[in-house]
């Protein structure tokens, strides 16, 4: 992939080489402005990428190759490739002005043209799911902010993506609110969801990553399984940030 991007001169990734496989979680770890959201910015094309390539699930992000050159896809094209990935952010960015249910159903039915009784059915579903079966009716101020993350995952999933982006997604939540927002990312990893996960939450990829990704300043510095990672880094820079996060 070797994927570059800058912004203005502050080359920001600096090529950036990741395969993640069907059903593996990926965690990313690294110190604030080494590049992660960028990165996951993307793969879901919220941003460009000035160079390298980005593939999910067969999928060239962005691009066709013809012969060995790249062409920029027209913007309809990359709406239809964003449908198969779910993100869901820091702030949850639910619509203030709908309800749950409305908040979860919007993109099947605008976006995909799904019906609204069949969207609406996996809507209950999916709020049973991560919990929140009696909110379908509530409006995200009257949520906590575990309760609203909790919606935009399932509002995500609605979408039934192929992959989900997690971009720091408990890391403004009160602390007591964090793990029931990671005990639906764990069941969500259990049942075999692509996810890549930027996370300051060692517990989290220690006990869920399939492996998990050290960057720091615009590269992959190290990678490897959890337990190598995180228990016995091999660089530098990645014992130094261990030793911070503890
Ligand atoms: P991380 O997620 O690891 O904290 P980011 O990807 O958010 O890192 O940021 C990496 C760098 O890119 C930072 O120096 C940040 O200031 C810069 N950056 C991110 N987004 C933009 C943007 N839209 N315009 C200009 N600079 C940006």
């Amino acid at each position: 992939m070797n994927v570059t991007k800058s912004f203005g001169s502050n080359q920001v990734l600096k090529g950036i080489d990741m395969d993640v496989h069907k059903g593996e979680v990926v965690c990313f770890l690294g110190p604030s402005g080494s590049g992660k959201t960028t990165f996951l910015r993307c793969i879901n094309q919220l941003e460009t990428i000035d160079g390298g390539r980005i593939w999910v699930d067969g999928d060239l992000m962005g691009y066709a190759d013809k012969g060995g050159r790249l062409h920029r896809l027209h913007d309809k094209e990359i709406a239809r490739q964003r449908r198969d990935i779910g993100m869901v952010f820091q702030r949850f960015n639910l619509f203030p002005h709908m309800t749950v249910l409305e908040n979860i159903v919007e993109a099947p039915c605008q976006v995909k043209g799904e019906s609204k009784a069949e969207v609406t059915e996996r809507a209950h579903t999916l709020l049973k799911r991560v919990g929140l079966a009696d909110k379908p009716a509530a409006y995200p101020a009257q949520l906590s902010g575990g309760q609203q993350q909790r919606v935009a995952i399932a509002r995500a999933l609605a979408m039934r993506p192929k992959l989900m982006l997690f971009d720091e997604p408990t890391s403004a939540l009160d602390p007591e609110l964090v793990g029931e927002v990671l005990t639906v990312m764990r069941e969500l990893a259990n049942e075999g969801m692509t996810m890549i996960v930027v996370t300051h939450e060692m517990g989290f990829a220690r006990d869920v990553a399939d492996r998990v990704v050290f960057m720091d300043g615009g590269v992959v510095v190290e990678q490897g399984p959890p337990k190598r990672v995180i228990n016995d880094p091999q660089h530098e820079r990645t014992r130094s940030f261990l030793r911070r996060m503890r």
